[in-house]
């Protein structure tokens, strides 16, 4: 992941002591919407922008577990329907 204008950023902590945190931004799982969910590490917690949903950052971590395994189920199912075809 690239932090975007990273120069200034560290430039606005310096200029106010470093008293600051990084939020991460991403979709959220629960309503789909993009860079709605902040991350935030200093207080182990989520929370939604637009569905307002929050909670522990190891509870979401299961929501983006689900989704990823159910990603990867499709890639598997799609590949072998591919070399399905193949033969
Ligand atoms: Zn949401």
């Amino acid at each position: 992941m690239k932090l975007e204008n990273a120069h200034k950023i560290k430039h606005i902590l310096k200029l106010i002591d470093g008293k600051g945190e990084i939020i991460v931004r991403v979709r959220c799982p629960i309503c789909r919407t993009k860079k709605s969910l902040l991350l935030i590490g200093s207080t182990d917690k989520y929370e939604c922008q637009v569905c307002m949903k929050q909670g522990g950052l190891d509870d979401v971590i299961v929501y983006f577990e689900d989704e990823f395994e159910r990603r990867h189920r499709q890639t598997i199912q799609t590949m072998t329907e591919r070399s399905a075809v193949d033969l």
